[in-house]
């Protein structure tokens, strides 16, 4: 076990997102904009993971996810865990919970709806049923399952 974690080298301080299902890892980079803070960032894609066959793990040096940061992160991989880090040992793993709205992450699949047109950020209550994640559309107030919906 831990010869794994040393696969990717280890932080100081920072943030380790774990267990993101595999090929998942480059659109959350993209989407939290990982690579904007100017931090040393290390990705490691297809690592072997005991309970998920492979996984990607993304280490963001001095940058620490903030519990609005996690939230969103639920949307895009729920099993994910993220790990915080101060001096090479883990200080603490934030829960993901989902948030109850989400704002501009997200482009509304129907067509004919009103924020498309309009200069308005997209705007989706978000849900739970049964083991889908649902999302409802604040303007067309359409409801799709969270797979249906693409980043904007
Ligand atoms: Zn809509």
């Amino acid at each position: 076990m831990e010869q794994k974690k040393l696969s990717v080298e280890a932080i100081e301080h920072g943030t380790v997102i774990d267990h993101i299902p595999a090929g998942l890892g480059l659109s959350i980079l993209r989407q939290f904009k990982l690579l904007h803070y100017g931090n040393a960032v290390t990705v490691g894609f297809n690592l072997p993971s005991r309970t998920q066959g492979s996984k990607d793990i993304i280490k963001i040096k001095n940058v620490l996810f903030s519990e609005q940061d996690a939230n969103r992160l639920a949307l895009f991989a729920p099993e994910a865990v993220v790990n915080q880090i101060r001096d090479f040992n883990v200080v603490g793993k934030m829960r993901l919970r989902l948030p109850d709205t989400i704002s501009e992450v997200f482009r509304c699949p129907n067509t004919n709806c009103a924020s498309h047109g309009e200069p308005v950020s997209s705007r989706f209550y978000v849900r739970v049923q049964g083991r889908q994640t649902k999302l409802k559309c604040h303007y067309c107030e359409k409801t799709f399952a969270r797979e249906a919906v693409a980043e904007a």
